[in-house]
């Protein structure tokens, strides 16, 4: 789950990490209001949850609240990376010196915590990660000690920072590690940290993703998500209690249990590419979990067919506890629920798979086949869609 600028500046603001103190507008009116106490310069921020936009044209200064009411009806409403502005962050202006890059990740590769930090702040870090990679500084941690300030001191000098700064960077950036480590983050990154004027530092930019595995050690966490900014599909199947996520090929993939829904994905992507068909593969992962119990399997189908680019649906059950049979009417009560216009290929194996498979079969519904082995239903499906 990914947080917007203002609810990641507000968490680290609450572990001491220094932010601009401002307030979110979701009108004109309201940004004039906020920019008049803020008095001065203010900043216009638009709220949406992507990188870049500031290149967008959806990060404007203002020098009056007339000017801040102007732009904030500009970037309100804009889109930026397909992303509509529903709100926009008024933050006093900053005096800027020098912009940095501050961020704490989880290494999978090294299975700990990463502190990364550059000189070069403020642009695309992939892009610098890419071109320049020695400019960006690294420091693994260890979980069970926490961050040293050895470590700290360590990406203060290797980013050449003025050592005035360095007793508020080593603090900013132990802060931010707490932060990380609290709110379980799989991401907490300030960019641009920057150097003022005054010879303070400051979190301009933030960016937070929060691993949604851990979200229910955090209930105060949960309302911070913006639905209204992710695809729809993902939220519905959230609701129904399925692990959804949108791809772009055609084929509908219903499965029970992650690993066989990436096999699933796996094997009707690689019949598509076999047979030249382009833009074949798996529309979605979807892991409709134990069960598979028709209103469920009504809601998945519905999920599945809001995508246009859906020509078919796989659906791949393994039953243990859940049986075969209990599936299959399942399926064909959820046909009688959902107008379904594409082919529907079920595959049953495990508990009561024959038993399934004749229902299926007596069923005798036009859109609907039955398959024995996972590759025969890949292949159903895949020419299927082919149409
Ligand atoms: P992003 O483009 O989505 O990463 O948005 P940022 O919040 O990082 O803003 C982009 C750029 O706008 C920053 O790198 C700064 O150069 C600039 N910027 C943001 N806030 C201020 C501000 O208060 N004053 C000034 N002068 N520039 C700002
Ligand atoms: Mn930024």
């Amino acid at each position: 789950m990914n947080l917007h600028e203002y609810q990641s500046k507000e968490l680290f603001s609450q572990f001491g990490v220094p932010t601009p103190k401002g307030k979110v507008a979701t009108t004109p009116d309201e940004a004039y209001q906020i920019a008049q106490e803020i008095g001065g310069t203010v900043v216009v921020k638009a709220q949406v949850l992507t990188g870049g936009r500031g290149k967008a044209g959806g990060v404007k200064l203002a020098k009056s609240a007339d000017e801040a009411k102007a732009r904030a009806s500009e970037i309100l409403g804009m889109k930026i990376k397909g992303l509509t502005v529903n709100k926009v962050l008024i933050d006093p202006g900053a005096d800027i010196k020098q912009e940095i890059y501050l961020a704490v990740t989880n290494d999978r590769a090294a299975r700990r915590p990463l502190l990364m930090a550059s000189a070069a702040g403020g642009m695309d870090i992939e892009q610098v990660n890419r071109e320049t990679p020695d400019k960006i500084i690294r420091e693994h941690v260890n979980p069970f000690l926490g961050l040293r300030e050895y470590q700290a001191r360590n990406l203060a000098a290797g980013i050449q920072l003025p050592h005035e700064l360095w007793t508020q960077f080593i603090q900013i950036a132990s802060n931010l590690y707490k932060c990380f480590i609290a709110n379980d983050c799989t991401l907490a990154e300030i960019n641009p940290l920057v150097i003022t004027g005054a010879g303070t530092l400051i979190a301009l930019d933030g960016k937070v993703t929060l691993d949604d595995n851990a979200l229910m050690r955090h209930p105060d966490l949960v309302p911070l998500r913006d639905t209204q900014a992710e695809p729809i599909e993902e939220t519905q199947a959230r609701e129904a209690g399925l692990n959804f996520i949108k791809l772009d090929g055609n084929i509908g993939c219903m499965v029970n249990g992650a690993g066989l829904a990436m096999t699933t994905m796996d094997i009707t992507m690689d019949i598509a590419k076999k047979m030249g068909i382009e833009g074949g593969g798996p529309a979605n992962f979807l892991d409709v979990g134990g069960g598979a119990k028709a209103d469920k399997v009504a809601t998945a189908l519905r999920i599945i067919l809001s995508d246009p680019k859906v020509k078919a649906i796989l659906m791949n059950i393994f039953g243990g506890i859940t049986r075969g049979d209990e599936v299959a009417r399942g399926v064909i009560q959820a046909m009688n629920e959902v107008q379904i216009n594409v082919p529907l290929v079920v595959r049953l194996a495990g508990t009561n798979a024959e038993e399934g498979r004749k229902i299926i079969e007596e069923a005798n519904i036009p859109n609907l086949q039955s398959a024995a082995t996972l590759y025969e239903a890949a292949q159903k499906a895949v020419l299927a869609a082919k149409g």
